[in-house]
């Protein structure tokens, strides 16, 4: 029997188990009681748990037979500060937090393949289930690998999956090469006087010089980055002042930057700097530009790209799998993991009716009717790469 079926036999159980850890987000480095529901399930299946690799992360290792062969399978754990709109049952239970990205459904994949792998034990080799904490921005990958990921779990490849709104259910899309962009975040503190609002010839107002800024820093990608190449800069925060008749001393801005090379990124930053200097300055006032690289570019590497693709093609179809799908401009940090092991990282249909709400977004749901397409991928990735060598 095709592994997607024996899952579809489980498929109430992942949605259940999905929807609790739904219910219960927690944000980046925080992810005790999702790690523990984790370790638990896996200790269940007979799987070998290790812990605090990457503060919350965690390792399930499942060795069958005696091929030296590996292959790691890595899902994200944590969720957003948003405060979730849904008012299903499964809604988030922690005031202003919200798996508003989908981690909680690629976590019940992960758990879903591991427990069909852990009864099956159809293959000849070793599995790694990485479950990664901190996804959103804070390092959580790069935590893992610090903490000796590669070197304790030896992984020859690894792959990867992001839920993505828009593309129907039992779809799957990818890339070669790079599919989705590095990012950095950027804060501006800016320092001015602060003066009585009806007396601003007493002050230097950060208010005015921050909003100069905001706009001068548009002229970036506009002016200074080639057209041929993509690039995006957003100011997302503005902060300053608490009273209507302040001048406030500080003001500060803060946002993202993305693009596809390490060349345009080192542009942007130094233009930033010195539009943010320089308007400053010229205004009688003085900004400080902290810039953190956080994503490299995610890169596909081009044999697993073909590997996965025709993985996916097994569970669902070569109608079903697109090799050439869509550059975006989001990050994600298995970019760094991708870095170190060839790899590949696919994107699986959340739905292109209700289940197009985009993620990040306080409507957004995870689709449960992909969890068995997503875990039936993992499985079949394993029982394709660490296949058993018939004598
Ligand atoms: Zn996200
Ligand atoms: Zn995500």
């Amino acid at each position: 029997m095709p592994a997607i079926d024996d899952i579809r036999a489980f498929h109430d159980e992942l949605t259940e188990w999905r929807r609790d850890i739904h219910a219960h987000p927690e944000l980046g480095f925080e992810e005790k009681r999702t790690s523990d529901l984790v370790a638990e399930r896996l200790e269940k299946f007979g799987i070998e748990v290790h812990r605090g690799i990457g503060k919350t992360g965690l390792v399930g290792r499942l060795r069958v037979g005696n091929s030296p062969r590996t292959i790691g399978l890595r899902a994200d754990m944590d969720c957003l500060p948003i405060l979730e709109s849904n008012t299903f049952a499964h809604r988030s239970q922690h005031h202003g937090r919200m798996h508003a990205c989908g981690h909680d459904g690629h976590t019940t994949m992960l758990l879903g393949a591991a427990r069909y792998l852990a009864k099956t034990r159809n293959f000849d080799g070793t599995v790694h289930f990485i479950f990664q904490p901190a996804e959103e921005g804070q390092g959580g990958a790069a935590a893992m690998v610090k903490d000796g990921l590669f070197t304790e779990f030896p992984c020859e490849v690894i792959f990867g999956m992001h839920n993505r709104p828009g593309l129907a259910v039992g779809k799957f899309q990818i890339r070669r090469g790079a599919m989705m962009a590095g990012g950095a975040f950027f804060d501006i503190a800016i320092t001015g006087k602060g003066a009585h609002g009806a007396r601003p010839e007493a002050g230097v107002d950060p208010v005015v010089v921050a909003s100069q800024i905001t706009t001068a820093l548009q002229s970036i990608v506009s002016r200074n980055v080639r057209p041929v190449d993509t690039c995006v800069v957003s100011v997302t925060q503005i902060h300053a002042g608490d009273a209507y008749n302040v001048i406030p001393e500080r003001a500060a801005l803060r946002g993202t930057v993305r693009c596809f090379s390490n060349t345009v990124m080192k542009l942007v930053e130094n233009r930033m700097r010195q539009i943010a200097e320089g308007i400053a300055g010229g205004l009688g006032a003085t900004a400080a530009l902290d810039f953190r690289n956080l994503f490299p570019p995610l890169v596909n590497h081009d044999e697993e790209t073909k590997f996965i693709a025709d993985a996916a093609v097994d569970v669902v179809g070569e109608e079903n799998v697109n090799r050439q799908g869509p550059v975006t401009m989001a990050s994600e940090d298995f970019s760094y993991m991708l870095e170190k092991v060839p790899g590949a990282y696919i994107q699986i249909g959340n739905g292109d009716g209700e289940g197009a709400c985009e993620v990040h977004n306080p409507g957004y749901d995870f689709n449960d009717g992909a969890l068995p397409y997503g875990a039936a991928l993992f499985t079949r990735l394993v029982e394709r790469r660490l296949a058993r060598m018939t004598a």
